[in-house]
């Protein structure tokens, strides 16, 4: 299938292209030229398969025309290596537990496709990756491509405003890796990866890509949990499914609203956020207006202009969908608090504050038994330990991957944020 650019129809590509330049013209968003479509009747056949046959075939109905079934497989195995539960914490709320793989965070998904694909479609040629991170892309995307021959990585992140278990995780690497700590926020950091892509004298010279959620294969890697999330409910509940989701940057819940335009029955979406509330504002007013970014418990999430919004707009109006019935709420940083402490007081669970939100807003929002919830917990607690153990008083343990990565030294360049600055930087190292 093509791809087309939301800001320029007229620029259409493959999926090759659209994996290795992220972003098209005008800062446009690739999109699928149709989004494949999969019967009602089909469906439980379709869910009845195991995880990865299942991804590889969903995958497929996207790239068919540009890699063979079995070649799929192969590298849907490597992605998708480690399990995701979907847990009951209370009568008919469910947590989807996507933090299992080796980063702890649902990044995992879309980055380690991401690189295996991008590894099968470019043997000769290298290629830099350059990504912003609110820390949980940073760390997904550098041991996704760690090692990964021909490609180089550079990862901007917004100084003092990750924890240093983030920071520990993907700025302690070296080899093909570099971290930059920007003297800024994270839409600092995304506006100089933007200033990169639209430099003439860069693009002329280096094969630029961004790991960001923009990369459309990221996108789609992350349809498979929606399906499998799926899967692992009994038949008779599957019509009444609602799902939370905790958005920074909107790729997840793209994602989840892809899926159910191929036909997974998924009754609403609740696009939840902390206090960076530029889409609760937006659905009310009709006015798109990001405000400056302000930090809270949940950093991943501290995105005030996200730039998947394109593309939810785009699949709204090609369903002709009502932008109305998308729910949304803003949680403040006190109720993310209550709302881990409640968790674990009256059901035993273990949460952290991305987590607690799309909790928080499934919780207040569902209505009725009936209706079968689902949030998505996107990071291990343990990624939060200073934090949760101050709040739960209790002592979680760290996974021992990341106890090693704790005694490991930090190797990031600390810069100004300053396009100029980061430019001559690019030039020095790799033209
Ligand atoms: C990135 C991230 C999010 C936000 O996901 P988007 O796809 O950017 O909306 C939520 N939770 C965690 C833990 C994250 O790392």
């Amino acid at each position: 299938m093509k791809f087309y650019n939301i800001n320029n129809h007229k620029e259409i590509i493959s999926f090759k292209q659209a994996l290795k330049i992220g972003l098209g013209k005008n800062q446009g968003l690739f999109f699928p030229s149709f989004i494949p479509k999969i019967h009602l009747k089909n469906i439980n056949e379709i869910l009845d398969m195991d995880f990865i046959n299942r991804s590889s075939y969903l995958l497929s109905l996207f790239i068919k025309d540009e890699i063979s079934s079995k070649d799929l497989i192969k590298i849907v195995n490597k992605a998708f290596n480690f399990p995701l539960k979907l847990v009951n914490i209370k009568d008919n709320i469910f947590c989807l537990e996507l933090f299992h793989g080796p980063t702890l965070s649902f990044k995992d998904f879309g980055v380690r496709f991401m690189s295996q694909i991008l590894n099968y479609f470019t043997k000769q040629k290298k290629i830099i990756i350059l990504t912003a991170t609110s820390g949980d892309t940073g760390a997904a995307v550098a041991h996704a491509f760690y090692n990964i021959n021909n490609i180089e990585v550079i990862i901007l992140y917004p100084k003092n405003k990750i924890s240093i278990l983030q920071e520990k995780l993907f700025c302690t690497l070296g080899k093909n890796i570099k971290t930059i700590a920007v003297q800024g926020n994270f839409d600092d950091c995304q506006k100089l990866v933007k200033q990169s892509f639209e430099d003439t004298y860069l693009r002329n010279k280096v094969i630029l890509n961004s790991a960001n959620s923009i990369n459309i294969s990221r996108l789609i890697a992350q349809i498979c949990y929606y399906f499998e999330a799926f899967a692992q409910i009994s038949k008779k509940n599957r019509n009444n499914v609602i799902i939370s989701i905790p958005c920074g940057n909107f790729g997840n819940l793209t994602a989840g609203l892809i899926s159910k335009s191929m036909g997974l029955p998924v009754k609403k979406f609740i696009a939840a956020t902390n206090s960076n509330d530029t889409v609760l504002r937006y659905l009310k007013s009709g006015i798109w207006k990001p405000k400056k970014t302000i930090t809270t418990l949940s950093n991943a999430m501290d995105v005030s202009n996200p730039n998947n919004w394109p593309r939810i707009l785009e699949l709204f109006q090609i369903n002709n969908w009502d932008l109305n019935k998308l729910s949304s709420q803003s949680i403040s940083d006190c109720i993310t608090e209550q709302s881990i402490i409640k968790l674990y007081h009256q059901y035993e669970y273990i949460t952290e504050p991305h987590s607690a939100i799309a909790y928080y807003a499934l919780y207040s929002k569902i209505k009725h038994e009936k209706e079968f919830g689902i949030f998505l917990g996107t990071a291990h607690p343990a990624k939060f330990q200073n934090y949760i153990n101050k709040i739960l008083k209790i002592t979680i343990q760290l996974p021992i991957v990341l106890t090693n990565y704790m005694k490991k030294e930090n190797l990031s360049y600390n810069f100004p944020n300053n396009f100029t600055y980061f430019k001559n930087f690019l030039i020095k190292n790799y033209i």
